[in-house]
């Protein structure tokens, strides 16, 4: 596949996809979830150490292309000390900004807004939007695998 590589993989991202953040193990984490993206191939699984309603830490495992790989690492980054109802929240955020519905004002993105321009790959949605949907999970303690399908 080739992409715009200037428009899509801006510095932020890049850098994210080749420094993860928060990859590894978390051995004490109360919380899991598997994500499955077929039609990249992206497995990752998300673990989170949850204490009275908030996320203490957040790690994720796997392999990704690096769109999903950037968004793991950011996504963990930007739950990690948030209650679970704000890490939900964020979710519908960054929802919001892969399909390009307009934002709810409480919605603060930061770097995350650096995902916008995915929008403009159809294909790539999928898997940037992979890790959120893996950390809803976890939050939700769904026990099945998510997939993006
Ligand atoms: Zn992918």
């Amino acid at each position: 596949m080739i992409l715009d590589l200037d428009e899509l993989y801006q510095q932020v991202i890049l850098d994210h996809s080749r420094q993860p953040r928060n990859r590894g193990e978390l051995p004490d984490a109360t919380r899991s979830a598997e994500g499955y993206n077929p039609l990249c191939g992206d497995r990752i699984t998300v673990r989170l150490r949850e204490r009275d309603g908030r996320i203490e830490d957040a790690r994720f495992t796997g392999q990704g292309c690096a769109i999903c790989t950037a968004s793991a690492s950011m996504m963990t980054d930007s739950i990690k000390g948030r209650t679970v109802a704000e890490a939900e929240k964020l979710f519908e955020c960054f929802h919001d900004l892969l399909t390009g519905a307009a934002p709810d004002p409480v919605c603060q993105m930061g770097k995350l807004a650096a995902f916008a321009d995915v929008r403009k790959f159809p294909i790539r949605v999928k898997c940037a939007a992979l890790p959120w949907h893996t950390m809803r999970a976890a939050v939700k303690e769904q026990p099945d695998v998510v997939t993006t399908e």
